[in-house]
């Protein structure tokens, strides 16, 4: 248990979603809980993940949402682990929302991109040709933008850019 990576999710907090400010502390190893010294409450260490309130290990519910991600087929995951259906869609469910709060926070936050690699490729498709820019942000490697245009030019270029 790191509290020096973990932050208050307390709505009324002053403290709310700052991490480093040595506001949290060790409230129970034991049930592995954290108490904000800020505002007094205590939460359990997997409050605002996945594995909030469920029944199953953090490993368990791991190796299922990876097999999910790899494609495994769903009557599969539940013949092998011995879990209900509906379990293992509402396990998806939470780890799909999850994902999309990180990727919105992580993505979708304006941000310095750092070094943008653009380049375009000539693809050949049946009756003809076309353009394709693209632009990748090269620190994360983030694919940022992508155009199509019949013609290599200066037009397909400042559309990218925009
Ligand atoms: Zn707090």
């Amino acid at each position: 248990m790191d509290p020096q990576q973990i932050f208050c999710h307390n709505p009324a907090c002053p403290a709310r979603g700052k991490v480093g400010r040595g506001n949290i502390g060790v409230h129970s190893r034991k049930q592995n809980r954290y108490i904000c010294h800020e505002c007094k409450r205590t939460f359990t260490q997997s409050k605002g993940t996945v594995f909030y309130r469920l029944r199953y290990s953090c490993e368990i519910v791991t190796q299922v949402v990876t097999l999910l991600a790899y494609g495994c087929p769903l009557q599969a995951i539940v013949a092998a682990f011995d879990i209900d259906e509906r379990t293992v869609a509402s396990w998806q469910q939470r780890a799909g929302e999850h994902c999309q709060q990180v990727h919105q926070h992580l993505v979708h936050h304006p941000r310095d991109l750092g070094q943008v690699q653009a380049d375009e490729i000539r693809v050949k498709y049946q009756g003809g040709i076309a353009w394709v820019a693209l632009a990748i942000a090269v620190p994360t490697r983030l694919w940022i933008a992508g155009m199509v245009s019949s013609c290599r030019d200066g037009a397909l270029i400042r559309r990218l850019i925009q």
